[in-house]
């Protein structure tokens, strides 16, 4: 009798494992307030039909269990993990049951830092930062970057940023030349459509954050920022650059491997 009942569990056990690991975002339990702190504080999610939301958050979620959110010099709240959840999903939100490989830890500090780690990146480097070398894994935000970015309707969100960086990164290098996103025919045409940009901006010609002057990575940042802040505005102003992001980000002619 004893061995039977213990068959059964040794069954139940390895039935759940199988499904957990098979299907690992549907076993994510959300936090009880994610949908609401969503869609108080995420355009992006508001605009989502219903069955939509469901995905976002069941997403969300998962995300959550997989990467370690941590606060130097605070505690990470509902809301930051909610909103460091909505901009590691919102790049990816095309790419169904796709993982960032290469996190394992979002460390928020209260407002700036400093640069005494080995990260790459910004030269606003005060609002996040990706990390490379012993600092593989890691993304460094300010709170109240990621906090702002979603408070203000301009267009501009740290949050999403450092995670297209990371997205950026996939292949390799975070050089603002996607190649997961993009297949081998729409490589060169982003190429020249990012260097008229880079030249319109340096020009004063362009509504482009001129932070996306600094290299190809950064305008990559920054247009994406733009194109899921924005959408509508970036397809009027920038027909060419949405449409090429349109590839990337909502079409998936290529995905991330
Ligand atoms: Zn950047």
């Amino acid at each position: 009798m004893l061995t039977v009942i213990l068959g059964i569990i040794i069954l139940f056990v390895l039935g759940y494992l199988l499904v957990k690991f098979q299907n690992p975002a549907v076993k994510a339990v959300p936090p009880a307030d994610l949908p609401q702190l969503l869609q108080t504080h995420v355009r992006f999610y508001q605009h989502l039909p219903e069955v939509d939301k469901k995905r976002f958050v069941s997403r969300a979620a998962d995300f959550l269990s997989y990467v370690r959110i941590e606060g130097v010099g605070l505690k990470p709240e509902p809301l930051d993990n909610a909103l460091v959840a909505a901009s590691a999903i919102i790049p990816i939100w095309a790419f169904e049951g796709w993982r960032y490989p290469n996190i394992t830890n979002v460390i928020l500090y209260p407002d700036t830092f400093n640069k005494d780690f080995q990260f790459e990146g910004d030269g606003r480097n005060t609002l996040g930062m990706v990390g490379t070398g012993y600092m593989n894994g890691q993304m460094i935000l300010s709170q109240k970057g990621l906090r702002d970015g979603f408070a203000r309707d301009d267009g501009n969100n740290t949050g999403i940023h450092e995670f297209v960086h990371l997205l950026d990164k996939t292949d390799g290098d975070t050089d603002g030349r996607p190649e997961y996103l993009l297949d081998e025919h729409h490589i060169a045409p982003w190429i020249r459509l990012m260097h008229r940009e880079m030249q319109r901006i340096a020009a004063g010609k362009s509504d482009i954050n001129p932070y996306g002057l600094t290299n190809e990575a950064e305008f990559f940042a920054v247009i994406s920022e733009y194109f899921f802040e924005k959408p509508e505005k970036l397809k009027e102003k920038h027909p060419e650059l949405y449409g090429l992001l349109e590839e990337m980000f909502i079409k998936k002619t290529t995905e991330p491997q």
